[in-house]
């Protein structure tokens, strides 16, 4: 069995993805529409290419946050986003998509110290790319039924002003495109990943992914069980609004989020997120590592089942 589905010759390397993870961040900040973001599109097109992988971007415009509409009479600004599409084995019908958010937060809004400050997002923005980049690496060889798809959203957290800015504008925007389009493949499942980079690793159930995604959420948990990673914690914690929620309620893809919602710890009120604090000293090649652990033993299982599982 190791043998033949390859589990044996692949380990996900967490000191590769933390590697990208640190470069990503010395880019500064990749906030939707900046420098940043653009340098970020060149560095995972460069990453991806060697494997051959199909890499475009799925462009979308979206309201200016920094304008505000009432001061207008005619329509607001608009500016260009765009999510990040990478396809492995694009003629397969059948297909896992693995996803998480490219885009950092304007500003460190909840830091008590300096709000106005610079918000770089180690763990809420370059850990999720991280992972997906090497875990990228091993799926760009494995065969099985299902073709994989990575999406790279822009625009999860394109937020000046918290309560007044939208979120999700990208997940929203490949949801909608994904309906819209009636593609000739389909998605079985989609993976979120988000803020996975915390040294102080516990990810627990959250409550929208076990609602529209059970079998896929206890899936993935179950794998992490008979790995013995211990950090993902099969109990009930947060109810969080992710770009998983598009995926689900709008393309009906069913869509599971792994997100760590304690930064840096349980007791800690998640004192680092959406601070100066989200930072590459608060994040650990091992958590990156046991995350793309679970997920890559995941996908071999799933590209060793010949049949297609059914959510519902
Ligand atoms: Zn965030």
């Amino acid at each position: 069995m190791a043998q033949e589905d390859g589990s044996a010759t692949r380990r996900f390397d967490a000191q590769e993805a933390f590697g990208h993870l640190k470069r990503i961040c010395a880019i500064g900040p990749r906030i939707s529409t900046t420098d940043g973001m653009l340098k970020q599109q060149q560095y995972i097109r460069q990453h991806f290419k060697p494997l051959k992988a199909e890499v475009t971007l799925q462009r979308f415009s979206a309201t200016n946050p920094l304008v505000d509409p009432r001061r207008f009479n005619e329509p607001a600004p608009q500016l260009e986003l765009a999510n990040m599409i990478v396809r492995l084995r694009p003629q397969a019908k059948q297909r896992l998509l693995f996803c998480c958010h490219y885009d950092t937060r304007p500003y460190p809004d909840r830091d008590r110290r300096n709000p106005q400050g610079t918000f770089i997002g180690a763990n809420d923005g370059a850990s999720g790319v991280a992972v997906l980049c090497e875990l990228g690496r091993h799926l760009a060889s494995l065969d099985g039924p299902y073709g994989i798809d990575m999406v790279f959203f822009d625009g999860e957290e394109f937020v000046y002003v918290d309560q007044r800015d939208p979120m999700f504008l990208g997940s929203t925007h490949f949801a909608n495109e994904y309906v819209r389009r009636k593609e000739n493949f389909r998605y079985v499942y989609a993976v979120l990943i988000d803020m996975v980079g915390d040294a102080n690793l516990q990810i627990f159930f959250e409550r929208n992914s076990l609602m529209y995604a059970p079998r896929l959420t206890r899936s993935i948990w179950g794998v992490a069980q008979r790995l013995k990673v211990r950090e993902f914690i099969a109990k009930e914690k947060y109810k969080i609004s992710d770009d998983h929620l598009p995926l689900n309620s709008i393309a009906r893809i069913p869509t599971c989020d792994i997100i760590d919602f304690d930064f840096p710890t349980p007791r800690s009120k998640n004192a680092f997120w959406h601070t100066e604090k989200d930072t590459i000293e608060n994040c650990s090649a091992e958590s990156l590592g046991k995350v793309g652990k679970v997920l890559l033993q995941w996908t071999l299982e799933m590209q060793a089942l010949n049949v297609a599982p059914a959510e519902r």
